[in-house]
């Protein structure tokens, strides 16, 4: 099996309502602990940033599900790579929204307090996430 991590961002459309965030988690825990992926997703009302680990399979049947989803548009592919280990090994998928104590963690890896993803390489994408996950309880 070749374990794999997929790091995407987006925005919201039309089609989104307020209430959706709770749907779409709901339903991506139960989907993603099924297939055993695994990851994050970060909101900020307007931006979806989402890491996806997994099966290299179900990483990209769980992304092309998702890239079909009429709730968002701009999606963007920040990175893709074979990995050896899950960094949300514990999270069939975090939740972090944005608050003033993220602000500073934007701040350091987007040199803006605003959350931007599309101002972000996949790298530094990916690292925000992983100082992020320290503040979030796991689901
Ligand atoms: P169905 O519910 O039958 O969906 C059929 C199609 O309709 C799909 O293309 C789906 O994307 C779309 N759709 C479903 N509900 C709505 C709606 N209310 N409005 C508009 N279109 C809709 N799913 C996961 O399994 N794992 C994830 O990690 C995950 N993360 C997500 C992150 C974001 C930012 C978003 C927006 C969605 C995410 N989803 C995730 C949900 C995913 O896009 C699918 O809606 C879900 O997996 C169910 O798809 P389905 O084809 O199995 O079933």
């Amino acid at each position: 099996m070749f374990l794999t991590r997929l790091v995407y961002a987006s925005t919201i459309t039309d089609a989104f309502q307020h209430t959706d965030i709770e749907s779409i988690l709901f339903k991506a825990r139960e989907q993603n602990a099924k297939i055993d992926v695994t990851g994050m997703l970060c909101f900020n009302r307007k931006y979806f940033l989402q890491c996806l680990e997994g099966s290299r399979t179900n990483v990209n049947k769980t992304y092309h599900k998702i890239l079909n989803d009429r709730r968002h548009t701009r999606i963007i592919l920040l990175d893709y790579k074979e990995i050896s280990v899950r960094e949300f090994g514990s999270w069939s998928m975090g939740y972090m929204p944005e608050s003033s104590m993220t602000k500073p963690i934007n701040l350091k890896y987007s040199g803006k307090s605003d959350f931007e993803p599309y101002e972000m390489s996949g790298d530094s994408a990916w690292k925000m996430m992983i100082r992020l996950k320290e503040n979030i309880p796991s689901v």
